[in-house]
């Protein structure tokens, strides 16, 4: 008999699945707790559960998330994991601790099909979507993995205090899954996120902007990397699609419905392509009529990206540019580079599993280490 999964159920379908097996709704959401909020994979520990129900859920249930197969830390403390999800792909989610967050970065896609030119995920082409368990069970295995803060004020609090869909895949392509886990994210329940803390970046996948404004409403983040379309329908080809106007109209009607009185706009700064003041002042002009952020993103290369990076100096004048227009502009701290984390570096797919040992992997963990 095919056991099911339970990470891959939402609290709704948790809840019906339990009412199918004749349980209260209060059982649904002990279940839910304990799989997300502790972590937990093995029923025999859940021991405020009726004897006949863990037996029930031995019998039946599992709870499974894909298997860690590599588990690096970098110098400067960002934690990368690859997990595999079959079928020869396999995904990244990257944590980025900070002094007063942890952000943990996830994959919604094997691969991409939007393909942008700066990105290696896109390079790689699209696998596939990936399921509900797959994209919220980098969040468990996360969780699992890092612990709880041992010491000081935040004794016992959670490590990731914030999620952000930026890894590998464009979220509002894998809607449905994508929603799901962010529900789960938001759930007190579950991971009892705010909507403030958890962000979906976009390449501007217009329609479904509007849908995600009615079902989950999180921080919004907008791949923009360029101030015309001209340009942008060569860096991002989903532009020819959804060009700048409608994106920006997009991004309008979202701030209705956002957490945030804003949107953050990323930018990726290549050196000699969007970077120059030119660009600066055309997206000034942009972007003038929506409440914004720009963060901008210095290029992270990968091999044969035939690209590079803007100087250090273009990148602090290009800001500067967008500042003295009154626009609150930051600039993205590269993390992790030296385990190929930082952002547009990942890659993930199974066969470049023996190369992660030439780039410098300092850590890999089998998985029956990392379960124990
Ligand atoms: N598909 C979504 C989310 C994943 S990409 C999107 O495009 O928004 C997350 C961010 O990383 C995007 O802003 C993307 O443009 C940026 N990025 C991609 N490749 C990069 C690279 N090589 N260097 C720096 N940033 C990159
Ligand atoms: Fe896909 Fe985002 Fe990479 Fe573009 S930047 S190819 S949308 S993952």
């Amino acid at each position: 008999m095919n056991h099911v999964n339970l990470l891959d159920f939402d609290a709704r379908e948790l809840l019906a699945w339990c009412q199918e097996h004749g349980e209260k709704a209060f059982r649904a959401r002990q279940l839910l707790r304990w799989i997300h909020q502790q972590g937990a994979s093995d029923f025999a520990v859940m021991t405020d559960l009726a004897k006949s129900f863990r037996a029930t859920l031995g019998a039946t249930a599992v709870v499974a998330a894909p298997s860690v197969i590599a588990d690096q830390v970098s110098s400067d403390g960002t934690r990368k994991w690859l997990l595999d999800v079959g079928g020869n792909d396999a995904i990244e989610s990257v944590f980025i601790p900070e002094t007063t967050r942890g952000t943990l970065c996830i994959s919604t896609q094997a691969g991409c099909a939007v393909n942008c030119r700066f990105c290696s995920t896109g390079k790689q082409g699209f696998s596939r979507n990936l399921s509900l368990f797959e994209i919220i069970g980098q969040l468990w295995w996360a969780n699992r993995l890092l612990g709880d803060v041992s010491e000081g004020e935040d004794k016992g609090a959670r490590r990731i205090s914030n999620v952000v869909l930026m890894g590998m895949g464009e979220p509002l392509l894998n809607y449905e899954a994508s929603v799901k886990a962010m529900q789960l994210m938001l759930d007190d329940n579950a991971y009892g996120l705010s909507r403030r803390r958890v962000t979906l970046s976009t390449s501007g996948v217009v329609p479904m902007m509007d849908r995600l404004g009615h079902d989950c409403a999180v921080a919004l983040a907008v791949s923009l990397h360029a101030p015309n379309d001209a340009l942008r329908d060569e860096l991002v080809p989903l532009n020819r699609k959804y060009p700048l106007r409608e994106l920006l109209a997009a991004c309008m009607r979202y701030l209705e419905h956002a957490p945030r009185d804003f949107i953050t706009f990323e930018y990726v700064m290549l050196d000699g392509i969007n970077d120059s003041d030119v660009h600066a002042k055309e997206l000034v002009e942009l972007v003038k009529d929506v409440p914004c952020k720009i963060n901008l993103i210095p290029f992270n290369p990968f091999p044969n990206a035939g690209l590079k990076r803007s100087p250090a100096e273009r990148i602090r004048a290009f800001g500067r540019r967008l500042q003295d227009a009154g626009i609150v502009t930051t600039t993205r701290k590269t993390r992790g580079d030296d385990i190929d984390a930082a952002c547009g570096q990942l890659a993930g797919e199974v066969q470049d599993r023996t190369r992660l040992v030439e780039r410098g992997m300092k850590k890999m963990v089998p998985i029956q280490e990392i379960r124990a």
